[in-house]
């Protein structure tokens, strides 16, 4: 298959249950009819569906050229130091890929979450043992294809600083950063405005994870309001106080020929976004062109 960016959305937008949608397994049509060709479906609270409506859904984003992802929970802490939550852990991100491997999903993406009367560092090496004991498992599971991605996240107390994220990367080549440009611009305290503020981000996965990983990270895109301690609430497109803007990661992505996913975290008009950074993408491209 020809890479290409991918545009979609996290979950279902108000706009498709204002349509009348009701089941997920209708997202894929639906996305298709927007233009769009990318869904994150959410088992962010434990939700399970049945395994024939995870084939189906699967099925589904086939027949309409949908790419899927899933997010897992977010009460996964896989750097914490107890070793029950550890276990547990272990066990949702398995579920979560076993939800995947049937949907035919290739991504996962995972939080890490956070230093709990530990330092970051020690923090580092607890979250590494836990990835590498999923990948063990996942491997004597006939899980192996599905890649774990783990996120880059907005609040300061937190695990999963860009450089966190890279060096967990580093552990074994299936696991793809989760690039939330929200995130880091909102621990960065409004960080991203220029094509430099992102260049230096693609830069640092070209020259720690290599060509691959760099142009074929996964992503999240959404304006984020933030305080001191970093992300509050996921904002629209329509905000103009906060960003992360995506014209000067456009450029980013022309420049370097990247193909990354981009999901959409929009709070309500993800697929609408999803769409109005599709077309700004275009638009870039066809000005350089010009
Ligand atoms: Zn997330």
């Amino acid at each position: 298959m020809m890479k290409l960016v991918r545009f979609g959305s996290a979950g279902n937008p108000e706009s498709f249950y204002g349509q009348g949608g009701k089941s997920s397994l209708e997202m894929p049509k639906w996305l298709a009819g927007m233009g769009l060709n990318a869904y994150e479906y959410q088992c962010t609270r434990g939700g399970k569906i049945s395994v024939d409506s995870e084939n189906k859904l699967g099925e589904l984003a086939r027949e309409y050229s949908v790419s899927l992802s899933v997010h897992s929970p977010y009460y996964i802490n896989i750097s914490s130091t107890e070793p029950d939550k550890i276990e547990k852990s272990i066990g949702y991100i398995l579920a979560t890929v076993n939800a995947a491997k049937n949907m035919g999903a290739g991504r996962v993406v995972v939080h890490m979450g956070a230093a709990i009367d530990i330092t970051r560092k020690e923090a580092m090496g607890i979250s590494k043992r836990t990835i590498y004991e999923c990948l063990k498992q996942m491997d004597s599971e006939g899980l192996g294809d599905v890649s774990i991605c783990p996120e880059t996240m907005g609040k300061i107390n937190q695990m999963g600083t860009l450089d966190e994220v890279i060096e967990l990367c580093k552990l074994d080549e299936r696991l793809i950063p989760t690039i939330d440009f929200g995130h880091l611009n909102s621990r960065g305290w409004g960080s991203l405005t220029e094509q430099q503020d992102f260049e230096e981000i693609t830069d640092k996965i070209f020259n720690k994870l290599g060509d691959f990983r760099a142009k074929n990270f996964h992503c999240h895109f959404s304006k984020i309001e933030y305080t001191k301690g970093g992300e509050k609430k996921h904002l629209t497109f329509k905000d103009t106080e906060y960003g992360p803007d995506f014209e000067p990661f456009a450029k980013v992505i022309i420049k370097h020929g990247l193909t990354p996913v981009i999901i959409c975290e929009s709070a309500g008009t993800q697929a609408e976004d999803a769409v109005i950074m599709k077309e700004i993408l275009e638009k870039t491209k066809q000005e350089e062109k010009a």
